[in-house]
């Protein structure tokens, strides 16, 4: 492989450590992922040097942080191709941004026997605002069915849009799955009805080339810790026309044009959705991140986890009494594993990798509907970033093999 993941890997200070004897091998990328010094340094530097309120001070420093809160907000533009800066708000991550979305376009424009059109491979953030969503206006949720072997069936998604069809919200990747949803695809059929495309881009603008035109959709949330940026940010991207007629969600400082004793206006786009004190240092640690992530090449990201995949599956297929879900064409899938070791629970392979240096994880993954689809209680999960080496792969394989025997004979 001509990708220099070892290299890479020299930039996150995290990973250089011995846990439990063993060096660590950290495939809990799906829940979040390590941070390069490029980003940590953004964030120290911001507190070292410039540190202010945004938008009010007039001083040096304030004006250095709003300069550099906005140059972010920028950066993320052109990240995701968004046609302008004003489409890019910031928030605290995807699960925030999704809540936006049902809370403000939802509740102003669902009435009662509308449907929410969603599927059950979402994590519960883009489930639960859209259940209570449709609780509050009376609205239908209704699920888009899934193939046998783990993808969105188009063809009932075909089926089931229809004239009351109003949103419908969908992930691009599965944080289960690791399936890749055709989104371009879904947003033609979308938009041949009244609806409009919400999309949970958590687990797919980390690790491929995302553009919101090209997709097409008029709604798309993201969190930055997910993409080598800090914990406590992230974007709702949303197209001008449809941000331009929502109200906010929040009220305070920041958003506002003028207040009166009665009523008050707000600012233009985006500010009129950032009410308070923003996340600065995060905003400008995740502009750090997207220059981090774009020097790296979200293509070159993208080809060298199918590469890793490609390298882990043979030998995958050979730990005994492995259950994958999702598709077992490499693919049709990211760098996520949901697997499960026959007789022994996800939480003791869990634990047992951990003692040999592997981080994995196991539980529902936030995904309560999909592990009762699959009939499982709880399954573990390795999710892999560019940063993994195909020596990391080999750890993985034999800590996995090495548990089997453990839990099946023993220590000899
Ligand atoms: N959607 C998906 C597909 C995810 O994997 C996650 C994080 N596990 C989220 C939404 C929620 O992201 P956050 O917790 O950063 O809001």
């Amino acid at each position: 492989m001509s990708f220099p993941a070892d290299k890479w890997k020299k930039d996150f200070p995290i990973l250089a450590q011995i846990v439990n004897d063993e060096p660590l091998v950290y495939l809990d990328n799906a829940a979040t992922t390590q941070k390069p010094t490029a980003v940590l340094k953004a964030i120290e530097t911001y507190y070292c040097e410039s540190n202010a309120n945004v938008h009010r001070g007039v001083h040096t420093l304030a004006e250095r942080a709003t300069t550099q809160y906005e140059a972010a907000r920028e950066k993320v533009q052109h990240f995701i191709h968004a046609a302008e800066s004003a489409e890019v708000l910031f928030t605290r991550g995807t699960t925030t941004s999704l809540n936006w979305v049902a809370k403000s376009y939802g509740e102003a424009n669902l009435q009662p026997g509308d449907e929410i059109l969603v599927s059950v491979m979402e994590h519960h953030s883009n489930l639960i605002p859209w259940q209570q969503l449709a609780k509050k206006t009376q609205a239908v949720l209704s699920y888009v069915e899934l193939t046998e072997e783990g993808l969105l069936d188009l063809d009932s998604l075909r089926g089931q849009l229809s004239e009351k069809t109003k949103i419908v919200a969908l992930a691009h990747v599965s944080n289960v799955l690791g399936v890749v949803n055709p989104i371009q695809e879904i947003a033609r059929l979308v938009h041949a009805t009244e609806a409009v495309l919400v999309v949970d881009g958590a687990q797919a603008v980390p690790h491929m080339p995302v553009d919101v035109q090209e997709l097409e959709v008029d709604f798309y949330a993201f969190s930055g810790h997910k993409m080598v940026g800090p914990t406590g940010i992230g974007v709702l991207y949303g197209k001008r026309h449809l941000l331009e007629k929502m109200e906010p969600v929040e009220f305070g400082g920041e958003m506002i044009e003028f207040v009166y004793e009665q009523e008050s206006t707000w600012k233009e786009l985006p500010w009129k959705f950032e009410a308070g004190t923003p996340n600065i240092a995060g905003a400008i640690g995740l502009g750090a991140a997207v220059d981090y992530l774009s020097t790296v090449g979200l293509v070159a990201i993208q080809d060298y986890e199918h590469e890793l995949m490609a390298y882990l599956w043979p030998k995958l297929m050979e730990v005994p009494g492995l259950t994958i879900y999702g598709p077992l064409d490499t693919a049709k899938r990211s760098g996520i594993v949901t697997f499960n070791l026959d007789g022994i629970h996800p939480h003791d392979v869990a634990t047992a990798m951990d003692m040999q240096g592997v981080a994995i994880r196991a539980g529902n993954h936030c995904a309560q509907p999909l592990m009762r689809k699959l009939a499982a209680d709880s399954t573990a999960r390795a999710s892999f970033y560019f940063y993994n080496t195909t020596a990391d792969v080999d750890q993985f394989v034999e800590a996995l093999l090495a548990t089997k025997e453990f839990f099946t004979h023993g220590l000899n």
